[in-house]
Formats: C-alpha cells, sequence, structure tokens
C-alpha cells in the first residue's frame, strides 16, 4: 500500500541521511526501481512529472500501475506515489486519483499568492493523511550576470512556507535541473545551513541530484536535507545501455527485438545507477 512521505522523512532528517526521489517514465523504470528499493531495504518516492503523468495516459493509469506492481512484486518497503513539481490543479487531479503524496511548486508565484496556495493544499493533504511539498521561489539566479550559479532561495522565505505546515520543502541552493555547467559553482551551504536553522526539523528537498559530486551530496544531508530527486541520472543510463545493446547488433540476433530482451540493459542500468544513490544517500537497510 501507498504511504505518505511524512514518516520516512521525519525517520531520515533525524537519522541523518536521505530517501531518493526517483522519477518514473514507464513500467521498466517503476519495476527497476521498486525491485531495488525491496532489495536494498529502502524507503522510496516514485516522482512523476506532469509530463510524465500526461505520457503514462493519466494519473489513475500511473496509480493503477504503481497499486498492482507494490502487490504482485510483494514489495513490503514504504513507498511514497509522489506528483513533481505540480501546479494547483495538477495536485488536485493527483489526489483525487490516489497519489500518497504531491508536491505544489508555487515558486514562480510572488510569495503571497505561493503562501495562499500552499495554504489551501496544506488544509487538503493534511485531512486526507498526504504529504505535501512546497518550494520557495529563486533570487539571484544570475547575479552580476554570471551565470552557473544555479537558483538560491531567500532562507526566511523558507521560514514562511515551513511554518505553513507542509511535509516536506524545496529550496533552491544553487542547485539545478539536468546536467550541470562546467562553470557551476556548486551548493550554497551557507544558505542550506540558515534555511536549515530557521526552519528546524523541517525535512529540506534537493532537485537536480543529477551530477551533483558525492561529498556535496552528504554534506548537504548533514545539514539537513532529507530527500534528494533523481530523474536525469536514470535516463541518462538506460540510454546508454540501450544505445550499447542496439550498437552492438543484438536486436538483430535470434529474438533480440523482443521488447522483453531489447529493453532488458536500460532496466538494469536503472537498478544499478538507484542502488548506487540508496547507498550514497544512506537509505539502505532503514525500510
Ligand atoms: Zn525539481
Amino acid at each position: 500500500m501507498l504511504v505518505s512521505a511524512k514518516e520516512m522523512l521525519n525517520k531520515a532528517k533525524a537519522g541523518k541521511y536521505a530517501v531518493g526521489q526517483f522519477n518514473i517514465n514507464n513500467l521498466e523504470w517503476t519495476k527497476a526501481i521498486l525491485l531495488t528499493a525491496q532489495e536494498l531495504n529502502s524507503p522510496v518516492i516514485l516522482g512523476v512529472s506532469e509530463g510524465a503523468g500526461k505520457y503514462m495516459c493519466g494519473y489513475k493509469t500511473v496509480v493503477g500501475m504503481v497499486n498492482g506492481m507494490l502487490e504482485e512484486l510483494n514489495i513490503t518497503v514504504p513507498v511514497a506515489l509522489h506528483l513533481d513539481h505540480g501546479s494547483y490543479e495538477g495536485a488536485k487531479k493527483c489526489i483525487e486519483a490516489g497519489f500518497s503524496s504531491v508536491m505544489f511548486d508555487g515558486s514562480h508565484y510572488p510569495i503571497e499568492e505561493n503562501i495562499a496556495k500552499t495554504k489551501e493544499l496544506v488544509a487538503i493533504c493534511n485531512d486526507l493523511g498526504l504529504s505535501l511539498e512546497a518550494e520557495v521561489g529563486a533570487i539571484g539566479g544570475e547575479e552580476d550576470g554570471v551565470v552557473g550559479n544555479g537558483e538560491v532561495a531567500d532562507p526566511e522565505e523558507c521560514k514562511m512556507i515551513s511554518d505553513l505546515g507542509v511535509t516536506m520543502l524545496a529550496a533552491g541552493i544553487g542547485n539545478i535541473h539536468g546536467k550541470y555547467p562546467e562553470n557551476w559553482a556548486g551548493l550554497s551551504f551557507d544558505t542550506l545551513a540558515k534555511i536549515q536553522e530557521l526552519t528546524g526539523t523541517m525535512p529540506l528537498v534537493l532537485h537536480g541530484g543529477t551530477g551533483i559530486p558525492a561529498e556535496m551530496i552528504q554534506k548537504a544531508i548533514s545539514l539537513g536535507v532529507s530527500k534528494i530527486n533523481v530523474n536525469t541520472e536514470c535516463q541518462l543510463a538506460f540510454a546508454a545501455a540501450t544505445r550499447e545493446y542496439v550498437e552492438a547488433g543484438k536486436d538483430l540476433q535470434g529474438k533480440g527485438f523482443d521488447p522483453r530482451k531489447l529493453l532488458a540493459p536500460g532496466f538494469e542500468a536503472i537498478k544499478a545507477t538507484v542502488k548506487e544513490k540508496m547507498e550514497l544517500f544512506g537509505s539502505v537497510n532503514k525500510a
């Protein structure tokens, strides 16, 4: 059964480790992540962007697929199904469809509007026992015309959103979605320390986990990050393994064209990536 992310993240915050959110795109992705979490006895959050939700034929299809797998694969570790970067309307749709967790990303709104909309969703999620992630907008993304700094949040605004009763809070600390540029300035640990100081026990979320060096990830966890989002890295691993299979001509040998064979190397590559991340984040055996 799907669970809210609240308990697993509060445990992670107290235990100084992080739970990975791995975004899903299809059946192979979902199966690879769930089986790895079970094998490693780790809690896990399955992330679904609005675009991926559409691609998978809607949120109800996603809920049906994930719930079916939990039962048929005997998954017993805590699993949350979470909307990633949701709009206000998207969050409501996912709640209706049976997601156990949603993110409302109001970071592009002025802070007053972000607060008002987040507040409404806090009430809905609390009533239903669902977890809610909020995001605080960026300041000084390209300071002095220098690119590569990523987005940095205002710690005071983080405190305002945190006080609304959200479950977890995403705040920019110099992280970037997708691949990091050569001249990336790195994570702003001063900002993270200040946010953690003001928000106390609130689990903090690090987006854009692909390509952040391991020692920066570990330092971020030590400063209060309890949820780390991984998306691009699984996509790159899947694509590389699939390319290798096709370039080796294996799809032309025997029944190598069978999708169960063709997609197997990519599936294994996702499993290996998820395992590596769970080990790095410290969530192994924390189910
Ligand atoms: Zn994100």
